[in-house]
């Protein structure tokens, strides 16, 4: 009962707030994996010019 709970951001389902939810503010792991994807998702739409699969093999080193 003395346990806070708030509303996840990307379903909207009541989760508590405690360090036993290490997911907070989110409900669960796949809350934040989604919510995390799309933000991506969006910032490489922005950015984005589609990747030619040819064109990464030598253009691209990023290791
Ligand atoms: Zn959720």
């Amino acid at each position: 009962m003395s346990q806070r709970q708030v509303p996840c951001p990307c379903c909207g389902k009541l989760s508590p707030w405690s360090s036993d939810n290490p997911w907070r503010p989110f409900c669960s792991e796949r809350c934040k994996q989604i919510d995390l994807g799309l933000w991506a998702a969006e910032q490489y739409r922005v950015a984005g010019s589609p990747v030619d699969p040819l064109a990464d093999d030598g253009s691209d080193h990023r290791a």
